[in-house]
């Protein structure tokens, strides 16, 4: 039996593996995808300092062949079972069957479907894309940038909440990260397109992280970006492609039209579908938000309500890559604080 099985490849389950691995435990990794690395495959840049996430990704990957950790890739764990023994039992999308004394729960989190908002036109419109395509895009760009209708953009508008502090979306939480994302993509167009005018319309600004305030003062100072606090109600498409916001400026009170070339969705993040599946299988606790629940906010947020199941990372609400990195690490002590202690 070993020691730990550790449910996701991306930046938490492999500092998770990492960390454990320098205690003398013995991991696996199991991965759905065919590659290891998450949400971070698809991100160009980082807040809060823009260096390159293929760099931390490249970090991991050569961690992972010089400790020779074992993962299992396009491997989907689809339950797991608690036996009276206290190990579990892990099955999977291939049939594999796993025994492990604990378990780390790495299944980070999924991207709020923003076709769900259909007055912002994502899906229907050319020109509205999502923060991820967008960083998708910044990361594959070769040559000018451009907007899906291949012209060089003169207006970029950012805007933030989206599928999250929504009631309509069912998502209450604010999703933590979106703010200084939109900062950081706001300074990288700027960057890429001087000329033009980038908006961000916000509700609120929460820039809580370290750097964080530093950036949006830059966005604000160096590169010009204009900061509206309102709320989009609906968006429409002009016959050559641009786009018409209709915008409700809360600190003016007064509504107002804007016209776009490019419309980006801060989309939110959203608890993992996997964490449903260990809600039926094993009874794992999740919050209202859908996240799972940790067994104390303060002093055990890598425990659950199951004995020896544990989390790191995302799947427990959205975090930074900073704040993922110390939750995996953390997790690595309360694992061995269990083992040592049902030995
Ligand atoms: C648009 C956007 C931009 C961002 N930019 C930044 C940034 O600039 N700087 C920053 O610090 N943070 C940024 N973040 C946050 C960053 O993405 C997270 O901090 C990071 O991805 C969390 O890592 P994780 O390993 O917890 O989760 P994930 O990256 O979600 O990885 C989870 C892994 O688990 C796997 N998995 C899930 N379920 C299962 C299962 N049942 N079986 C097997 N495998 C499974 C998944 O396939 C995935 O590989 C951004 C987030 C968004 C939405
Ligand atoms: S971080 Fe900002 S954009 Fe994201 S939900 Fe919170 S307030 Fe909205």
């Amino acid at each position: 039996m070993i020691d730990v099985l550790i449910i996701g490849g991306g930046i938490a389950g492999i500092e998770t593996a990492c960390s454990l691995q320098d205690l003398g435990y013995e991991t696996i990794i199991v991965e759905k995808e065919k590659t290891i690395g998450g949400h971070l495959n698809d991100w160009d840049t980082l807040f809060p300092t823009h260096r390159s996430a293929s760099e931390v990704l490249a970090h991991y990957t050569d961690e992972t062949r010089r400790r020779a950790l074992t993962i299992y890739l396009n491997t989907n764990v689809i339950s797991v079972k608690k036996q009276d023994d206290g190990s579990f039992e892990v099955h999977t999308s291939r049939d594999v069957v796993f025994r492990s004394k604990t378990v780390v729960l790495a299944s980070g989190y999924r991207l709020f479907n923003a076709e769900k908002k259909e007055e912002y036109g994502y899906g229907i419109y050319d020109n509205v894309i999502t923060s991820a395509d967008l960083e998708k895009k910044l990361k594959q760009l070769n040559g000018e940038f451009k907007t899906p209708t291949d012209k060089v953009p003169e207006k970029i508008a950012f805007i933030h909440c989206v599928g999250s502090r929504d009631e309509k979306s069912g998502n209450h939480y604010c999703s933590k990260l979106c703010c200084v994302t939109a900062v950081k993509q706001a300074i990288h167009m700027k960057q890429l397109c001087p000329n033009a005018n980038v908006f961000c319309c916000y509700m609120d600004l929460r820039m809580y992280g370290p750097g964080f305030e530093e950036m949006y003062r830059e966005a604000q100072e160096k590169y010009h970006v204009q900061f509206i606090r309102g709320r989009l109600s609906e968006v429409g498409e002009n016959a050559n492609g641009t786009l018409q916001l209709k915008v409700e400026d809360t600190l003016a009170a007064r509504p107002c039209k804007i016209q776009v070339d490019l419309l980006v969705l801060m989309v939110g993040m959203e608890a993992d579908k996997s964490t449903e599946l260990f809600q039926q299988s094993c009874g794992l606790q999740c919050a209202p938000n859908r996240f799972v629940k940790p067994k104390d906010h303060h002093i055990g947020s890598n425990l659950t309500n199951i004995d020896g199941f544990f989390t790191a990372g995302a799947c427990i609400g959205p975090m930074s890559v900073f704040d993922t990195v110390n939750h995996a690490k953390a997790v690595a002590f309360s694992v061995r604080d269990y083992l040592n202690a049902t030995k």
